[in-house]
């Protein structure tokens, strides 16, 4: 694939091509190629948020009284997504080089940005609940926690031919991997989480991690539509070949995630079972597959087995928390016939 020229002369502002395609790099939001790209940037531009908003003074009194078992997924699973959201601003850049359009450069200006931001919160809450100490340590997970090392390499290894080699048909497969990294491998850590909100504990985290909840969905949708647009530009490439690899990728991606959510969660906390969460990973993992326009690799799972958190994750906090928003919270919970279901 050909980078993006800084400026082209000769080319139009209203891009030729999302990949391979001819543009001048101004950006005028009223002379775009993607319909879908003002909208997107109105959203993304309202999701702002800044970690230093929430106010932790309850978390910072409810830490040390959580169950050793807490205390542990919590800073495993802050770990993980540290580490996520690091290779994430990074992947975003360097995929936004080979795009040959403006709007979707900036829009993944803002993606990265957010990342950025995700990252901060990390920050933000270990330096609240734990010691400079104790922060680092985590920080370090990734590469000390062997299930963390084996989903790295899975998400890197898969980012690396595309960086190597950027074709068409590498990069398609990276916003697959992409997909897994920000639809589903943040999934059971976000479970985790809003199960300790529902039980009234660490309520400002897990509205933090509402509030990246709510990015990612956005993000997860980004790199769909630009995947759809690069498939339809170069339908060449829509092969029986990519969607066996979507289909076997995501099943082992299911699978290290449903590792990772029996270490982390399984049967040890009050409200949800290893089972339950299985059950959701593979709805999730249906549930991309469907929205990139392929075959759900999971028969059944057609429906979000826990229902409750459809709750905490599609609740709209605006600069609210959980429970400043109960009656609308309940009332879409309630709200269960067709919802979230594929
Ligand atoms: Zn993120
Ligand atoms: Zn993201």
């Amino acid at each position: 694939m050909e980078k993006r020229k800084l400026v082209d002369v000769n080319a139009p502002n209203r891009s030729t091509g999302i990949v391979n395609g001819q543009s001048s790099n101004i950006l005028n939001w009223d002379d775009v190629r993607f319909p879908f790209a003002f909208p997107k940037y109105k959203k993304m531009l309202a999701n702002f948020w800044v970690p230093f908003e929430v106010n932790m003074g309850q978390d910072i009194k409810q830490f040390p009284q959580l169950t050793k078992d807490e205390q542990e997924s919590f800073l495993k699973i802050i770990g993980l997504l540290a580490l996520l959201d690091s290779i994430q601003s990074d992947y975003a850049m360097k995929a936004a080089d080979y795009i040959t359009d403006s709007s979707i450069n900036a829009l993944m200006i803002i993606l990265a940005q957010q990342e950025v931001v995700h990252n901060h919160s990390y920050s933000y809450v270990l330096s609240s609940v734990v010691n400079k100490a104790k922060q680092d340590e985590v920080f370090d997970y990734w590469r000390t926690e062997p299930l963390l090392l084996e989903r790295n390499e899975f998400v890197t290894d898969g980012y690396k031919d595309f960086a190597e080699n950027p074709t068409v048909a590498n990069f398609l497969k990276s916003i697959v991997y992409d997909v897994i990294l920000e639809g589903l491998f943040f999934y059971s850590g976000f479970a985790f989480f809003y199960n300790l909100a529902r039980n009234r504990k660490m309520v400002s985290t897990s509205t933090m991690i509402n509030f990246i909840n709510r990015d990612e969905e956005l993000h997860v949708d980004l790199f769909i539509k630009i995947f759809k647009a690069v498939l339809d530009e170069n339908p060449e490439h829509n092969t029986p070949e990519l969607a066996d690899f979507i289909r076997d990728t995501f099943v082992r991606a299911a699978e290290l995630e449903i590792a990772w959510g029996n270490d982390v969660v399984g049967d040890k906390f009050d409200g949800v079972s290893k089972a339950e969460l299985d059950a959701y990973i593979k709805f999730m993992a249906n549930k991309r597959c469907k929205q990139l326009g392929f075959d759900k690799p999971f028969e059944g799972y057609n429906e979000n087995p826990m229902r409750w958190i459809i709750a905490y994750q599609e609740v709209d906090l605006g600069k609210t928390d959980f429970f400043e928003q109960k009656s609308r919270q309940y009332t879409k919970a309630s709200d269960a016939n067709g919802f979230d279901d594929l």
